[in-house]
C-alpha cells in the first residue's frame, strides 16, 4: 500500500522524530511504499495567499477558495504545492506526526492544511463526507503531548484528547472523505524514562505492521 506521512516538528533528535522514523521504517519493512513531507526541513511557508497560485481569476479582490477552483480548472498550483497536492492524492494511508501544540497541530501543519487542501482540487462541488474526494482512504494522527494521559481524560485536568481531535478527524478527514483511524498517542515523553520511551516506540513499530487491517473509528460518538 501507499503511506503519506506528514512530519512536523522543528527538533531532529526530538521524540517527534524518533517516531517519525520509526514509522518509515516499520511501514517499509511490511512491504509498503513511503513518501514523507517534512515540512521544517522543507521550510514550509504556511502563510497562504495569491503566492499559491500562478492563476489569477479576481485581480481586484483575493477569495482564496475561488481562485482555488480556477487554479484546479488552469493548473494553476504553484509547484510546491501541487506537489504535495499529488502525495495526498497517491495515498492510500495519510499519517500525520506532530507534538500538540495549544490543543492542536503547530501552525505550519495547519498552515500545509490552508494550503494544500484546496476546494475544486481536495473538495467541494458535492464532493464532502461520504461523497469526499479521499473516500476509500485512511488517515491516523500520531502526536506527543506535554500532560499526562490522565490530563487527557474526561474529567481531567485538560479534558478529553478525542473531543479535541475533532476539528481535525472530522473537520479535516472526514470532510475530505477519509476514514479515521484510532489516533496513536505517546502522553509526555519528556516525562519518560528511556526504557518507557523504546517501548511507546516499539509500540507504534508494531501497530504499523499491522494498520491496514484496523477498523476505522466513529467521529463524534464520543
Ligand atoms: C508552542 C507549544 C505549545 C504546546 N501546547 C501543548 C498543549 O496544548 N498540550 C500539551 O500537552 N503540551 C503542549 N506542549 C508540549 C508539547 O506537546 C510537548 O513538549 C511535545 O509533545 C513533546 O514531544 P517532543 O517530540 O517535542 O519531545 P522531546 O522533548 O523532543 O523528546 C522527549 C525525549 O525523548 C527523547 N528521544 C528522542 N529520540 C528518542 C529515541 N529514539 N528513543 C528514546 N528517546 C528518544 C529525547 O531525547 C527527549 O529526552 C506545547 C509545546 C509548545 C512548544
Amino acid at each position: 500500500m501507499k503511506i503519506l506521512i506528514v512530519y512536523a516538528h522543528p527538533e531532529p533528535k526530538s521524540m517527534n522524530a524518533a517516531m517519525f522514523h520509526e514509522a518509515v521504517e516499520a511501514l517499509e519493512a511490511a512491504g509498503h511504499e513511503v513518501k514523507t513531507t517534512d515540512l521544517y526541513a522543507m521550510r514550509f511557508n504556511p502563510v497562504s495567499g495569491r503566492h499559491n497560485f500562478t492563476t489569477t481569476l479576481d485581480p481586484q479582490f483575493f477569495k482564496q477558495q475561488l481562485e482555488e477552483v480556477h487554479a484546479t480548472k488552469q493548473n494553476g498550483f504553484v509547484p510546491e504545492l501541487d506537489a504535495e497536492q499529488q502525495k495526498v492524492e497517491w495515498c492510500d494511508l495519510m499519517i500525520w506526526q506532530f507534538p500538540m501544540w495549544w490543543f492542536g497541530v503547530p501552525a505550519i501543519l495547519k498552515g500545509w492544511v490552508d494550503r494544500v487542501f484546496a476546494m475544486g482540487r481536495i473538495y467541494g462541488g458535492g464532493h464532502i463526507y461520504e461523497t469526499g474526494v479521499f473516500n476509500g482512504k485512511k488517515a491516523l494522527l500520531s502526536l506527543t503531548t506535554g500532560g499526562k494521559e490522565a490530563d487527557y481524560l474526561k474529567n481531567g485536568f485538560n479534558g478529553d484528547l478525542l473531543s479535541m481531535l475533532k476539528p481535525l478527524h472530522r473537520g479535516i478527514f472526514q470532510f475530505t472523505g477519509f476514514s479515521v483511524l484510532h489516533p496513536q498517542v505517546v502522553y509526555g515523553p519528556a516525562r519518560m524514562s528511556l526504557a518507557e520511551r523504546t517501548e511507546a516506540l516499539a509500540g507504534w513499530h508494531s501497530r504499523l505492521q499491522e494498520v491496514f487491517n484496523e477498523t476505522p473509528i466513529e467521529v463524534g460518538t464520543y
